[in-house]
């Protein structure tokens, strides 16, 4: 291979077959670099030893594909190329053919200068040929395999599922194919093969796993793509924790091949807390936590205080802590909320900010130096008080809960923690995976949501997750709420689970209703009626009848894992052929219209 050549090869024939990555034409020396996906060797062309040789290695240009026949030998010591590592070797050839010519690229493959985005994904295959995007697929192959390797290690079974198949229950829109034989039928490509997997530990198949491709047509957002990979999996009689550690021991694995070698467990913590401590379902631990100071105040105090302010005293008064940041002028200062997510999301209508701490010493010296020292705030950190207002200036206000509160507070820690980024530097990794990988399991999330637009309780994760058996009376006493936002539905806790990466979310699971009962308490409160059930997941309420052992498990995003220990900036760059943001694939140009004929033998119609 064109990486493989060493010293210790000198002297030796050999044959090496790829690309012109680049020419050199010295007069009677004529340089050619040539490339496969391992590396680059020099080989050398020279006139005076074989002039109809020369001649012929003079036609090469870019990216035309050779193969040559020489001897291996040393560098002169000051021709010797440390940035590579057959640099100490080049070849001189005495045969060469030219296996294939090549049309001048838009780009070249060795540019230190890339061209824009959509050029990249009109020439996949060229793009594809450049070292970053070689390392990229070779990282996500060796990760898989660690991943596949473990799971079987562990008894899992990799099991396929259907493509196509009927609407699965994730929630997303789905993504349709129409039936020639059955004219007007559709089949629906899987949003995840969740139903499958449940199946799969019906019949028998205690612990299933499988690396697939999943379809959700929803609006893209930068970090989305229209089909996925996840590492699915599903295992009989598990405790959430057993669930865990199997992630926990196929994450090491995956980790380990691309270098870091990550601790386990990971930390665990309840969607309540992680919503009072960082504002998140899906906490960013590399910075401190938010800390409600109330504590600290006098009863007297805090209701002086809330006054003066205008904020509530019966939420948290959030204490942010950007550590490092240093000394702040007064006009950076004031633009604090004003910029970022917590703009966007209204923040600045809802909460008070109190984020000159000189002041607030001024004002008030030994409340102050009690908030400092309870929130363990260093000198040097920037810090800002939060308070909820209690007559919020915007009409759209709809709730002004803890858990809303909280989120904004959220947003305006993580806007914080960017703009201070270079300062803090918590995002810099260290090498120390401790540090740079922070991993963590949100427990307890709610069993449904309320989806203010359709004016409903709404499965959080999908309908087929299980609650904690504690809630049960709460389940049995809401039923018929499903359109009263007052109702107790928002308190009941799921036994679903998310394992997040310094605040993304890798992957969510849940333990699975594994009871017919329980199954249709479920759908009952969702608001569905025995017919719509049986309709959309008849199949499965049928399959669930005949001895379906208690099972549960969880998916992870494949593209998001790589993508971090890539450390690439969009997922596109870990996916081979990827889609744009509109969801097209500007390589093959799809998708595009059809023939008359095709649409004729599936029935369609196209309305213009
Ligand atoms: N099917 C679920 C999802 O894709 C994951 C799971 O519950 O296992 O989000």
């Amino acid at each position: 291979m064109c990486g493989s050549l060493r010293l210790s090869d000198a002297g030796q024939k050999a044959v090496l077959m790829g690309w012109v990555n680049r020419r050199r034409d010295l007069g009677n020396l004529l340089f050619i670099d040539v490339r496969d996906r391992t590396g680059i060797t020099q080989i050398v062309f020279d006139k005076e030893s074989n002039a109809a040789l020369h001649e012929k290695a003079g036609a090469l240009r870019n990216e035309y594909v050779i193969a040559a026949v020489g001897t291996v030998k040393k560098r002169d010591a000051n021709t010797v190329n440390k940035n590579i590592a057959t640099g100490e070797v080049e070849l001189v050839a005495t045969e060469l053919r030219i296996l294939n010519e090549s049309k001048q690229p838009p780009f070249l493959p060795s540019d230190t200068v890339l061209p824009n985005e959509e050029m990249r994904l009109k020439y996949r295959y060229l793009d594809l040929r450049r070292d970053a995007m070689q390392f990229n697929i070779e990282m996500r192959h060796k990760v898989a395999m660690a991943i596949r390797d473990y799971l079987s290690s562990q008894g899992f079974f990799e099991i396929e599922t259907p493509m196509m198949t009927r609407s699965t229950p994730e929630g997303a829109r789905d993504y349709l194919v129409p039936s020639r034989v059955q004219p007007g039928m559709f089949y629906a490509l899987p949003q995840s093969p969740q139903l499958f997997k449940q199946i799969l530990m019906i019949s028998g198949f205690d612990k299933y796993f499988q690396i697939v491709r999943c379809f959700r047509d929803e609006d893209l957002r930068a970090d989305r793509q229209p089909e996925f990979t996840q590492i699915d999996l599903e295992m009989s009689y598990p405790q959430p924790e057993r669930v865990w550690e199997v992630v926990e021991g196929f994450l090491k694995a995956g980790f380990k091949v691309a270098g870091h070698d990550i601790m386990t467990p990971f930390p665990r913590m309840t969607y309540d807390q992680a919503i009072r401590l960082y504002g998140s379902d899906k906490p960013d631990m590399r910075l401190p936590a938010m800390t409600d100071v109330r504590e600290v105040f006098a009863p007297a105090e805090l209701e002086d205080f809330a006054s003066k302010f205008r904020i509530r005293k019966d939420l948290p008064i959030q204490l942010i802590r950007i550590p490092k940041a240093g000394e702040i002028s007064g006009t950076e200062r004031r633009t604090i909320g004003t910029y970022g997510a917590f703009q966007h999301v209204h923040g600045p209508s809802f909460v008070q900010l109190m984020s000159d701490p000189k002041r607030f010493a001024k004002d008030y010296p030994a409340l102050s130096e009690r908030v400092v020292q309870f929130a363990k705030v260093e000198p040097d950190d920037l810090w800002l008080l939060v308070g909820a207002l209690s007559k919020p200036e915007a009409a759209v206000v709809m709730e002004q809960g803890l858990q809303h509160f909280c989120e904004r507070c959220g947003f305006l820690r993580i806007d914080l923690a960017q703009k201070y980024a270079t300062k803090h530097g918590a995002f810099v990794k260290t090498g120390d995976p401790g540090r740079d990988f922070r991993f963590l399991w949100v427990t307890d999330f709610p069993m449904f949501e309320w989806d203010k637009d359709d004016n409903r309780w709404n499965p959080a994760h999908h309908p087929f997750t299980s609650l904690h058996e504690e809630d049960m009376a709460k389940l049995e006493a809401n039923i018929d709420s499903v359109h009263d936002r007052k109702s107790l539905l928002g308190e009941i806790r799921a036994l679903a689970y998310d394992v997040v990466l310094n605040g993304t979310e890798l992957g969510s699971g849940s333990i699975r209703i594994h009871r017919q009962d329980i199954q249709r308490k479920i759908f009952r409160a969702l608001g569905m009626t025995e017919e719509e059930a049986r309709s959309r997941f008849g199949f499965f309420l049928d399959a669930l009848e005949y001895g379906t052992p208690p099972h549960g498990g969880i998916a992870l995003g494949l593209d998001r894992i790589v993508m971090i220990l890539a450390e690439a900036d969009s997922l596109r760059e870990v996916i081979p052929f990827p889609k744009t943001a509109r969801a097209v694939d500007l390589m093959v140009d799809a998708p595009t219209p059809v023939s008359e004929a095709q649409l004729k033998e599936l029935g369609i119609v196209i309305k213009r």
